[in-house]
């Protein structure tokens, strides 16, 4: 059946827009569209329709199981690796695929339709790697979930990391993950790196390592990472997650490290919410932020995605799947205040975090998968204020989800019955 939506407004400011879906995918956009004989209708009224979020960097290996075996006491990150730690043993397929997909369902209920997902695969038995391979096939109706081999203990750091990464690879996992601030020394996080790349080059795969997430400004291997894709001609598959350590590093360096990262095509992520809470905590006042510098990788031209990284995990005891949230912390810690600013950090769940995956049927183009999400905001703006209610989402041309809209019924005297928090733009 065609769905039609009518009278939206798009993320590039053009109002009065109707989006016509055929056969799961966008047939047309434009003013005042003739309503095809059985379509099924809705009426934007003039809110915002976007292109699906997309989370460019997430664990669901570890998510919604916070509490397990216990909680996390210090909220730090070194007590969250020890607590994973005490976990893993404990995991069993079931129990992982159940919590996946429930996240996965909160996911869409937010327009959250892909997810890039790292997998540990320090585990010799390769237990999450196999139940979320079995979750990717079964939500792949309606999100897209891709897998990323990920050594959290060390790729040269742990003898059966390597294998098992291989391992991974071969039953269907999709990017090469590292750690390189992880192993030894930084020698052998440089090796790491080179590996991985050279990996990824042979078997044709994307990379994307949780790489210098650290408050050290001597930890560099970003630098070692943006060689190996120049070298290897990897340029517009390989991503830094995190890249905390740049925040910390002299400008001088860092006005050296911007065009080679630049260059080389890679991509950034940040995550703002885990960042902000498990950076700077061996400094006292003044305490830094640790994130990465977002506006001025986006000035020099390198893609900066935003992650939620974690949710209800031993990491992070917070979160519900929402990429607006993600959004609006990054806005406020990078303090990308300005018009365009704001902008842009809808852009980094959005069509930013998209080209990280290699999406290239996201967006609201004719010809592309009718995948989108009705907010109930007037821009992106206001959608980041609101962390606006998601009214409709549609997974090629399907609503696979809806939420009400959100409004305060008033008992004032005098005043008006309802509160609408979108009259005042
Ligand atoms: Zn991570």
């Amino acid at each position: 059946m065609d769905l039609i939506v009518k009278n939206a407004r798009l993320p590039d400011g053009r109002s009065g827009i109707d989006l016509l879906a055929r056969a799961g995918r966008i047939e047309a956009i434009g003013a005042q569209l003739p309503v095809p004989a059985g379509a099924e209708v809705i009426d934007a009224a003039g809110q915002l329709l976007a292109p699906p979020f997309v989370d460019a960097h997430f664990h669901m290996d570890a998510t919604l199981s916070h509490g397990l075996p216990r909680v996390n006491r210090s909220g730090t990150l070194l007590e969250g690796i020890a607590l994973w730690g005490e976990l893993k043993p404990q995991l069993t397929q079931q129990a992982l695929v159940e919590r996946a997909l429930q996240y996965c369902d909160w996911a869409v209920a937010k327009g959250l339709l892909a997810i890039r997902s790292h997998v540990d695969v320090c585990d010799d038995r390769l237990l999450a790697v196999e139940a979320l391979l079995h979750v990717k096939q079964q939500v792949e109706p309606y999100l897209d979930l891709q897998l990323v081999a990920f050594p959290q203990d060390g790729l040269l750091r742990t003898p059966s990391a390597l294998a098992n990464l291989k391992r991974a690879l071969d039953l269907g996992v999709d990017v090469v993950g590292g750690i390189p601030h992880f192993e030894r020394t930084m020698a052998d996080g440089a090796e790491s790196v080179r590996i991985l790349c050279e990996l990824a080059t042979a078997r044709g795969l994307r990379v994307d390592v949780h790489c210098d997430e650290s408050d050290d400004p001597l930890s560099r291997h970003v630098e070692t990472l943006a060689f190996h894709t120049q070298r290897l001609g990897l340029h517009g598959r390989v991503t830094g997650s995190h890249l905390t350590s740049m925040h910390s590093m002299d400008n001088d360096y860092v006005s050296k490290l911007l065009p080679l990262m630049a260059e080389a095509g890679l991509h950034a992520v940040a995550n703002p919410l885990i960042n902000i809470t498990l950076q700077g905590r061996h400094d006292s006042y003044p305490k830094r932020r640790g994130m990465t510098r977002v506006p001025e990788l986006l000035a020099a031209g390198v893609n900066v995605g935003f992650g939620h990284d974690c949710v209800m995990d031993p990491w992070y005891s917070l979160g519900s799947g929402d990429m607006l949230e993600v959004a609006a912390m990054g806005l406020h810690v990078a303090q990308m205040t300005g018009e365009d600013a704001m902008r842009a950090c809808f852009d980094a769940v959005t069509v930013n975090s998209a080209r990280i995956l290699g999406l290239t049927d996201h967006g609201l183009e004719v010809g592309k998968a009718a995948d989108f999400v009705l907010l109930q905001a007037r821009d992106p703006v206001e959608a980041i204020r609101l962390r606006a209610t998601r009214l409709a989402v549609v997974r090629r041309g399907q609503v696979v989800a809806r939420t009400p809209a959100a409004t305060a019924a008033l008992s004032l005297p005098g005043r008006p019955a309802a509160v609408d928090w979108t009259l005042v733009r």
